[in-house]
């Protein structure tokens, strides 16, 4: 492989090829993939590794071929693969179907721990703990600045990847996810969906028999149980009797869940002051769905594609960005819209009802739904 060293110009400031902002799983994969094609690249991400996130984790095999390619080491995690879902409600009639593609379970702590010693394997240079604050667009210069803490980066392009946006939290209804990991006995090929009033959880396995017990609740369920998640839990959660028994026997591996906050469905531009945008930050899908990682793995291999056709002079930076838009807005956006709609069923316990005796009584149509939201294995 080889290894993308930055240029210097007259002042001997580096000069690399790809600023990415934002290390987590899309920002990961791009620079993986950007240094792989022999660019320089460096990562600015406020954040460290390895941490948990809030998740179901839960990934498509659409995913599976492009993240095995860029991250061979993944090959030696022995994750759970997912080919069964059910989905619940507060009645009683359970949805179960096989899943045509399916999936695979692996906790954030591990996959981005991985993606990162990968991309440092292949030179991509890292400032963690640091906050990019203010991108610059020298047209003159065709090259971008952004200021990190005490100085400033160089790059050709730059590509944000910051995931979901804290200035829109007041736009629309918003939602609290909350993650834990627990230890119980379930089938590792099942992937549950519970519908509550407010929100739904689902539950997964990921690796070493470990499961991924994670919901999404409407932030104004939280604040009327005095804003404890404890009290809003045993308020909506227990609703549905099945969350309540997985609950009841679970053994619970954190001390306090994983929680966030602020959460929405936006789909927001793919492009801003030049830099280039995807994951979350270009909009992020319900994960009732379950593919929010794979369209942040997707728009990365793309647009490393693309933007390799940038730098070696094969079309233009307008190019560029009018071909990374036209295909986001083909391969995203219906999938966004649409799982906004599903977020809203689930949170209606009558309407969740409903939708589970159709979909009983009508298998093509849940097949119909879930491939919607899914796309085809790319690389
Ligand atoms: C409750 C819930 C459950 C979900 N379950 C699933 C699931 O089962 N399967 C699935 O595929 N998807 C799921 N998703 C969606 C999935 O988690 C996201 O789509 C995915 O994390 C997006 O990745 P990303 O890289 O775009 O953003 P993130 O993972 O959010 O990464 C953004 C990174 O940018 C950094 N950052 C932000 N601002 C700056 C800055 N100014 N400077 C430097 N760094 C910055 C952050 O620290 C962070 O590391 C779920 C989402 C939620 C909320």
């Amino acid at each position: 492989m080889v290894l993308g060293l930055p240029l210097q110009d007259n002042c001997q400031r580096m000069i690399y090829d790809a600023c990415i902002i934002g290390g987590g799983l899309a920002g990961l994969a791009l620079s993986i993939d950007l240094a792989g094609r022999g660019f320089s690249v460096v990562v600015i991400e406020k954040g460290n590794y390895p941490r948990h996130k809030v998740c179901g984790e839960y990934v498509s095999m659409e995913s599976y071929d492009y993240l095995l390619k860029i991250c061979p080491s993944l090959k030696t995690v022995n994750f759970p693969f997912v080919n069964k879902f059910q989905l619940s409600s507060t009645g009683k009639k359970v949805f179960n179907t096989p899943l045509s593609l399916g999936g695979f379970g692996i906790s954030r702590y591990l996959l981005e721990q991985l993606l990162y010693e990968k991309a440092k394997q292949v030179g991509v240079t890292f400032h963690l703990g640091t906050k990019a604050r203010r991108v610059f667009q020298d047209t003159h210069l065709k090259r971008y600045s952004v200021s990190i803490a005490s100085q400033e980066l160089f790059s050709r392009l730059v590509f944000t990847s910051t995931g979901r946006r804290a200035d829109e939290r007041r736009k629309g209804a918003s939602y609290v996810g909350v993650k834990y990991h627990v230890r119980l006995e379930r089938d590792e090929s099942l992937i549950e969906i519970h519908n509550f009033p407010g929100g739904y959880a689902g539950i997964s396995n990921v690796e070493e028999g470990k499961a991924c017990f994670c919901y999404i609740i409407n932030a104004q369920c939280i604040k009327g149980s005095n804003k404890s998640i404890g009290e809003a839990e045993k308020k909506y959660l227990y609703r549905n009797a099945r969350l309540k028994e997985i609950v009841r026997s679970s053994e619970f591996l954190f001390k306090e869940p994983v929680t966030v906050s602020g959460i929405n469905f936006n789909i927001r531009e793919t492009v801003a002051d030049g830099s280039l945008i995807l994951g979350d930050a270009a909009g992020s899908i319900a994960p009732i769905t379950g593919n929010g990682m794979s369209m942040g793995l997707r728009a990365a291999c793309m647009l490393s594609k693309f933007a390799s056709e940038y730098f070696t002079g094969i079309i233009s930076e307008a190019e560029l960005r009018k071909k990374y838009s036209n295909y986001w807005k083909d391969e995203f956006e219906s999938r966004i819209k649409l799982s906004r709609y599903f977020q809203k069923l689930s949170e209606k316990p009558l309407l969740s009802n409903v939708a589970i005796r159709v979909f009983s009584a009508c298998r093509p149509l849940a097949r119909a739904a879930i491939s919607l939201t899914h796309g085809q294995p790319f690389l």
